[in-house]
C-alpha cells in the first residue's frame, strides 16, 4: 500500500530541510527523485544522498518563481526517468516584517516562491500526470495557514494560500485521479527557522512551552506524511491539509 516503487517524484526545494526529508522518505519506499532547486552544490549533495537510500536521483537547476524553468524541470524529468507521479511543493521562503515595512518588492517575491511556485509547478505537471492515469501533488502549507504572526504577513498570505489552491486543485482533478493534499507543518528546525530564531526574540521557548511534544520537529519527521500522500494508501484523501506538529495546532 505506500510501496512507490516505479514512481518518480519531483520535490522542489528538496535539497536540504523539509523537502530532503520528504525526500528522504519517498526514496526509501522506493520512488526516483528529481530535486529541483537553485543551489547546485546543496543539490548535489542530497542526490548522493539519495543515490544511496533509492532507486535514482537527479538534480534539475531551478528557480520555481520562473515560468520557463518549471516546464523545464518538467521536460528534464520525463527525458530522464520516463514519468511523472508526485510533485511536492515545498520551495519556500519568509521575509519577517510587520505588515507596514514590508515593500512590494518583499510582498511579490515571497507570494512568488510560496503559493504562484505551486500554481506554476502543478500546472505544469498536470499534462504527465493525466496522461499516466493519475498523480500525486503534496502542497507545503504552515501553522501559518492556519495561525497569523504580526512579523509574517506575505507569508502567512501565501500559506493560506496554499490551502485554499489544494482544495481547487483537487475538486478539479479529482476526475484524473490525481489526488491533492497539504501538509502543515509545525516548528521545524531547518535552515529557515534557525534564522527565525535569530530574527524572533523568545520564538524558541514559545515553540517549546505550546508545541505538546516538547521539541521542535526535525525534517524526517516529515518522511512518513510524505510517503502517505503519495501513495495508494491516500488514494480516496483529497483536498485536505494535515498539520504534522507535535500537537502545536490544538493547544490554546
Ligand atoms: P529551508 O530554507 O531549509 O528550505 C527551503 C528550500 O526552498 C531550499 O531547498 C531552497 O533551495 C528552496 N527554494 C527557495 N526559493 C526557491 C526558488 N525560488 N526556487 C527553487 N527553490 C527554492 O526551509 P524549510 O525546509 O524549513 O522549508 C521548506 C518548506 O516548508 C517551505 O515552504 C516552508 O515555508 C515550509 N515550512 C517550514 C516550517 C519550518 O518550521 N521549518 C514550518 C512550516 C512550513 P535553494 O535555495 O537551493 O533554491
Amino acid at each position: 500500500m505506500f510501496d512507490l516503487k516505479g514512481r518518480v517524484a519531483i520535490v522542489t526545494g528538496g535539497n536540504g530541510g523539509i523537502g530532503l526529508g520528504m525526500a528522504r522518505g519517498l526514496a526509501r519506499a522506493g520512488a526516483r527523485i528529481v530535486i529541483a532547486a537553485r543551489n547546485e552544490a546543496k543539490s548535489k549533495s542530497a542526490v548522493q544522498e539519495l543515490e544511496a537510500l533509492g532507486p535514482g536521483a537527479r538534480a534539475v537547476a531551478t528557480d520555481v518563481t520562473d515560468e520557463a524553468a518549471v516546464r523545464r524541470m518538467v521536460q528534464a524529468t520525463l527525458a530522464a526517468f520516463g514519468r511523472l507521479d508526485i510533485l511536492v511543493n515545498n520551495a519556500g521562503t519568509n521575509i519577517r516584517k510587520p505588515p507596514h515595512e514590508v515593500t512590494l518588492a518583499e510582498w511579490r517575491q515571497v507570494l512568488d516562491t510560496n503559493l504562484t511556485s505551486a500554481y506554476l509547478c502543478s500546472h505544469a505537471a498536470y499534462p504527465a500526470m493525466k496522461a499516466a492515469g493519475g498523480g500525486k501533488i503534496i502542497n507545503i502549507g504552515s501553522m501559518m495557514s492556519i495561525f497569523g504572526a504580526g512579523f509574517a504577513p506575505a507569508y502567512a498570505a501565501s500559506k493560506g494560500g496554499i490551502v485554499q489552491f489544494t482544495k481547487a486543485c483537487a475538486a478539479a482533478w479529482a476526475k484524473d485521479n490525481i489526488q491533492v493534499n497539504a501538509v502543515l507543518p509545525g516548528w521545524i528546525d531547518t535552515e529557515l527557522t534557525q534564522q527565525a530564531r535569530r530574527q524572533v526574540p523568545g520564538l524558541d521557548e514559545n515553540v517549546l512551552r505550546r508545541t505538546p511534544t516538547g521539541r521542535w520537529g526535525v525534517p524526517d519527521d516529515m518522511a512518513g506524511v510524505a510517503v502517505f500522500l503519495a501513495s495508494r494508501a491516500s488514494d480516496f484523501v483529497t483536498g485536505t491539509a494535515i498539520p504534522v506538529d507535535g500537537g502545536y495546532s490544538i493547544q490554546g
